[in-house]
């Protein structure tokens, strides 16, 4: 494998960053995830605007053009050889002594790029038997609009999961509603076959699978309202799902091991992880 470190491709193994990389010591750094389709960028132009935002938040700049950023890329996916899998991108602020406030000597953004491969068959066999997920407490700050790298409830949330023998964990906010997963957006087909997802206008991500998906349903005809839900009404749902870069659109069957619907995968579920793959296949560059 290659990796892409600060303007050069070098061996996975043996790509490093600095100590006082501020992205390592204070989380001050953001990234993305693409998901790869024949070897070309899926939902690039909104993985890019929210970089984009992301770092002008932080007051971040942007390391390169985006034409230039998007060559790298592109590079970093052809040295790799994938066509079926995910780039990573972590830009940050750069390397400073150490201190919480912003370096008075403006520094170089670290860039760093790695690309992994993803087995789609195995991830199809998956999306076909479903996901368990698990709530948890809201506990993460309140920019989570901003993709940055401080990810530490994530992982401690998706480490519950995990050892519950689920695959994500939905956080819940003081009202009893989800926010979102640990890693994706959460969403249900409620009694009335409509699809629903929060809004983004409370303190979650904006995913970008999450847009492109609304837009599918909008283009397929189907009802869907942006608010949100508790895993109450997920369990009496008809159907869940969860969607990222990562986990595509993927049906979920669980909540705290409670059935959604009549615990089996469900079909609208299905048929939006067909469409979106095939839009996000027909859009990939
Ligand atoms: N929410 C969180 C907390 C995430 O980390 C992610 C990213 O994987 C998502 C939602 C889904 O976002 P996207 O569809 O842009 O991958």
């Amino acid at each position: 494998r290659i990796a892409y470190v600060n303007g050069q491709f070098v061996r996975h193994g043996e790509a490093v960053v600095h100590i006082e990389d501020r992205g390592y010591q204070l989380a001050d750094a953001v990234y993305e995830v693409w998901a790869l389709f024949g070897g070309k960028l899926a939902d690039a132009e909104g993985h890019f605007a929210r970089l984009e935002r992301s770092l002008s938040e932080l007051r971040i700049p942007m390391p390169m053009s985006r034409q230039a950023l998007t060559i790298v890329l592109r590079e970093a996916v052809r040295r790799n050889r994938v066509s079926e899998g995910l780039l990573y991108l972590q830009v940050g602020r750069g390397v400073a002594p150490r201190g919480h406030a912003f370096p008075d000597q403006p520094t170089a953004p670290s860039v760093v790029i790695t690309v992994s491969a993803v087995d789609r068959t195995a991830a199809e066999a998956k999306a076909a038997k479903g996901v368990k997920v698990i709530t948890t407490p809201e506990d993460r700050w309140g920019r989570c609009d901003i993709k940055t790298v401080g990810l530490l409830p994530n992982a401690l949330a998706k480490q519950a999961a995990k050892e519950q023998g689920a695959a994500e964990a939905w956080f819940v906010d003081e009202l009893g509603l989800v926010t979102e997963g640990a890693s994706s957006n959460a969403w249900i087909i409620d009694g009335d076959g409509v699809v629903r997802t929060r809004d983004t206008n409370a303190n979650i991500l904006r995913g970008v699978t999450r847009h492109t998906l609304l837009d599918v349903l909008h283009d397929e005809g189907l009802k869907f309202e942006e608010r949100p839900f508790t895993p109450d009404e997920a369990v009496a749902a008809k159907e869940a799902f969860i969607t990222g870069a990562g986990s595509l659109v993927l049906p979920v069957i669980a909540v705290n091991n409670r059935p959604v619907g009549d615990g089996k995968v469900g079909p609208v579920a299905m048929k939006l992880r067909r469409l979106y793959i095939e839009r996000a296949k027909a859009t990939a560059v």
